[in-house]
């Protein structure tokens, strides 16, 4: 039997390839758990008192968000936000169901909502209609944008002081390199967990699993026993392509130099840290003209007017 290098009593049953350790499920979860809080900490993404609205997809990863934030933070300070996207076969209330079920044994009330609740169109309607418009926007745009915008919505409304998504490494290495290939200094900043809003009109955004790699989430859903939704969506082949090229070639880099992931994050976030002060001294985000929300500074008219009015869910501009 191989000793656990951690605790050196239980039996290893994980191997961690960052790391080189092989782990008992215990000190496998302490260990996610650990880096998770060291990360809240070094940038205090979460405070003391703060009240956290958590973005719940029913994902193996919205779960492990809401486990390890129900253990280190007061769950009576956490609001849960599930938002059914309208895609059918993929969309079950049951999935939902259980997120709730569990938050609401960590002492955590979900509010669930959807997509056609605010703007009036569910995904799968607002992209037929971009389809039969010709349009070639990725169904993950509509969705990621909408997605964000909503969160943020309940984040004003319940008038929290930060939202919580349940991005892990692999996301947000992707997310990375992808600001890179664009040569967008300001995205590649606002990633920063120390970046500042632009806006009064954006509720303070943290990711407290960015450290944490997907199959480590996964590892960690399965030793929990967590029955977490696995359909997949139907338009995943469609996800925009520059991303899914990214992720491929993340994943050979990190199989074959373990920890690559990490230490790529780990210096971006270095080098950025260094560029936040020229970054504080950007004026205010302008406000969109059709609905008030933030915008960028290039643009009139926000990214979600935008794509709803080109897709024909909202009047022409
Ligand atoms: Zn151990
Ligand atoms: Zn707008």
């Amino acid at each position: 039997m191989v000793l656990c290098d951690s605790c050196r009593s239980r039996r290893a049953e994980v191997y961690q390839p960052h790391t080189g350790r092989r782990l008992c499920p215990r000190c496998f979860l302490e260990d996610v758990r650990g880096r998770v809080t060291a990360e809240i900490q070094r940038y205090g993404m979460i405070r003391p008192g703060d009240r956290v609205l958590l973005a719940l997809s029913g994902g193996k990863d919205s779960f492990v968000l809401l486990d390890i934030l129900a253990e280190i933070h007061d769950p009576s300070k956490l609001v849960g936000l599930s938002i059914e996207e309208g895609i059918a076969g993929y969309n079950r209330r049951e999935d939902m169901e259980k997120i709730r079920k569990y938050a609401s044994e960590r002492g955590v009330d979900v509010i669930l909502t959807s997509i056609k609740e605010y703007v009036g169109s569910s995904l799968d309607e607002i992209v037929a209609r971009s389809w039969s418009r010709g349009l070639n926007v990725s169904p993950c745009t509509y969705c990621g944008t909408l997605r964000r915008r909503i969160i943020n919505h309940y984040a004003k409304i319940l008038g929290v002081d930060k939202t919580a998504t349940a991005h892990n490494l692999d996301d947000e290495a992707q997310t990375a390199i992808m600001n890179l290939l664009r040569g967008d200094p300001v995205r590649l900043l606002r990633q920063h967990p120390l970046a500042p809003r632009l806006s009064r009109g954006f509720v303070q955004r943290v990711k407290p699993l960015r450290k944490i790699y997907e199959w480590e989430t996964t590892m960690y859903a399965y030793l929990k026993g967590f029955r977490f939704q696995e359909t997949e969506c139907r338009y995943i082949e469609m996800r925009p392509t520059l991303r899914a090229r990214v992720r491929e070639h993340l994943y050979g880099l990190e199989e074959r130099h373990p920890g690559s992931l990490l230490r790529l994050l780990e210096l971006v976030d270095r080098l950025v840290k260094k560029l936040m002060d020229k970054y504080r001294e950007l004026p205010e985000l302008p406000s969109c003209r059709v609905c008030g929300e933030p915008t960028s500074y290039n643009r009139e008219v926000c990214k979600v007017c935008e794509l709803l009015s080109k897709a024909g869910v909202l009047a022409d501009l």
